[in-house]
This record gives C-alpha cells, structure tokens and sequence, in this order.
C-alpha cells in the first residue's frame, strides 16, 4: 500500500513537471512568436528614417537616394548639410585617410553659464554629435595627393569657433607643414562662440597667423565654403584661401541680411550673401556642386604643387608658386 501510494506520488510529480514545461513552452511561444506576428499583420511599422523631407522644396526623398546623391535633393538641387565623416569620405580617395587627435584645450575657460552650464552644452554638443569639436582634421589622399583636410562640423553647437578650434586648426595647418602638403578645409558656422567671449575673438587673428605660415611656406590652402559660414570664421580664416570654392546657394556673410537691412535702410538684393553673388561680385572663385568637389579638388592640388593627379602626366601642370 506505501509502495503503490509511493508510485502515484511519483507519476503525479512527473506529470505536474510535464504540464509545468508544457504550459512553459506554449506560453513563450506565443508570446514570442504569435504576439509579434499578429502585431506585425495589425501595423506593419515603417521605419522613421526611410524618407527625408527636402528642406527648400519639402519634396519626400527616400534616404536612400539622398545617401547616393551626397545629401543634394535630385527635385531641387538643394545641397543639405553634410555629417564630417560623409565629408571626409566624400573628399578623400577611398581607405585614404586617417584622422589625427585634436589638441586638448581647457573646456570652460570663463565658468560660462547662461540657462545652461556652458559645460553642460558640451557634454550634450559631444554626445549628440559623437565629435569631440566643431572642427574634425584628417589627412590622406586626394586624386593620388596628399592632402591634409579639415571640416567643420555644423552639428557641433552650430560650428562655432572656441578656443579648441582655433586649436585643431592650428595643428591642421602644422600637419599641413610637417608633410608639405596643401591644406583644405570645409567651412560651416555660425560664428564666434559667445561662450567662449574675448578668447573666441582671439581665435580670428590666430587662424590668420596660421594660414599665413602656410603661404610663407609656399603651401597651397584652400577653402570650401559651405552653408552657412558667417560672423567671425567669415571674417578670419574662411576668406583667405588661395582659391575660394562654395558649394552652391551657401549663405556666406558676417552679419545676417535682416541685421544689414536694419542698419543701411534698404532692401537688399535678390540672393544676397548666396555663393552665386559672391561669385558675380569677385569673392570667389568658383561655386562648383558637391558631385564635382572632389575632382575640382584634385585639379585644383594639381595645378597649385606641380604635381600629376593620379600618377599620371596632366597637360594642365603649371610651375609650383614661389612663396608668398
Ligand atoms: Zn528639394
């Protein structure tokens, strides 16, 4: 009698562990294979970033297409911002390309707060941006030669100029120097860095200094204007290059056209500041669209070193400039 009650006892256990699995396994299966499936044929998601709206025509772009077209709308030509590693990859010939650390600098010179820390805005700047400056520097190859490429980095409080990127541009401009090579650089900001006060103003006559060691060097430097480049890197190192290229309908100033209208009282023309009237009245050289940049680059490195693009003898080769 103890031995049969024994047995049941036993089957009874097994069969409640059974049943536990059993219940187990159907209830993952069900959450984790039907639940999705069913939710799945409920609302099929679609991806947020699939389509891109074009910010001057609001046309839809699959953004994919945008990917392909380097961020210019096919509907309208409007060239969007540009993230620095699309840049850098865009400019440089392909696996090219290293980028160098930037120097450190003090991060909050003046203990700056307005209704933020100053630091704080860094801290977010650095990771929304994943860049640790408004100024990234890299250097490889462009059309087979070398090159040392800075570009500015728009996402990164608005481009502005601190004392960390009066920094990185000096040490691109030594880069330049230690490897006699042509300095380029893509400009995108906003101005001065109000946080950085009197030591962000300092930074215009230091990246001066800089860009005149290089033409005493006799190396080329050469600036690509992009939208927008305004207020103080406007009116330092963005307008000194010894070819000035823009990218197509930048806006290129100091001051923002509704502040000039205030102060001379009148309308200003149609395209103001735009890189096409700049370029009608004698401020650049060339505005050449962004599928095109990196040829005019390498022409344009060709045709100031001496050197052949590519290796190969190009009929277009003029003398290497004497030191200005
Ligand atoms: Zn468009």
């Amino acid at each position: 009698m103890t031995a049969s009650l024994a047995w049941l006892k036993q089957q009874l256990a097994t069969i409640f562990l059974f049943t536990a699995i059993g219940a187990e396994a159907l209830m993952s299966w069900l959450t984790d294979y039907v639940r999705p499936r069913i939710r799945g044929l409920l609302h099929r998601e679609v991806p947020d970033n699939l389509w891109t709206n074009c910010s001057n025509c609001n046309q839809m772009i699959l953004t994919k297409e945008l990917t392909r077209s380097m961020n210019v709308c096919p509907h309208c030509g409007h060239h969007m911002k540009a993230a620095v590693a699309e840049r850098f990859a865009w400019t440089f010939d392909e696996g090219s390309w290293t980028r160098i650390e930037l120097p450190k600098v003090a991060a909050d010179p003046l203990g700056f707060r307005d209704q933020k820390r100053y630091n704080d805005r860094l801290k977010d700047a650095r990771s929304k941006s994943h860049l640790d400056e408004a100024l990234a520097v890299a250097h490889g190859k462009i059309g087979g030669q070398p090159a040392v490429v800075a570009i500015m980095a728009y996402e990164f409080m608005a481009g502005t100029m601190g004392t960390a990127l009066g920094e990185a541009f000096i040490a691109a401009a030594r880069l330049a120097r230690l490897q006699r090579a042509p300095l380029v650089i893509f400009t995108a900001s906003g101005g001065a860095r109000m946080q950085e006060g009197m030591l962000s103003l300092m930074q215009m006559p230091r990246t001066t200094v800089a860009v005149e060691m290089l033409k005493e060097e006799g190396l080329p430097y050469i600036v690509v204007l992009t939208n927008p480049t305004t207020g103080g890197v406007s009116a330092s190192f963005a307008m000194l290059g010894d070819v000035q290229i823009a990218e197509p309908k930048a806006l290129i100033g100091f001051a923002g056209p509704r502040v000039i209208e205030d102060t001379v009282r009148e309308k200003l023309p149609e395209g103001f500041q735009r890189s096409e009237y700049l370029l009608e009245h004698g401020m650049l050289d060339m505005v050449v669209p962004r599928r095109d940049l990196k040829e005019t680059l390498a022409r344009v490195i060709s045709l100031l070193t001496g050197a052949p693009k590519n290796g190969a003898a190009s009929p277009d080769v003029v003398a290497k400039p004497e030191a200005v």
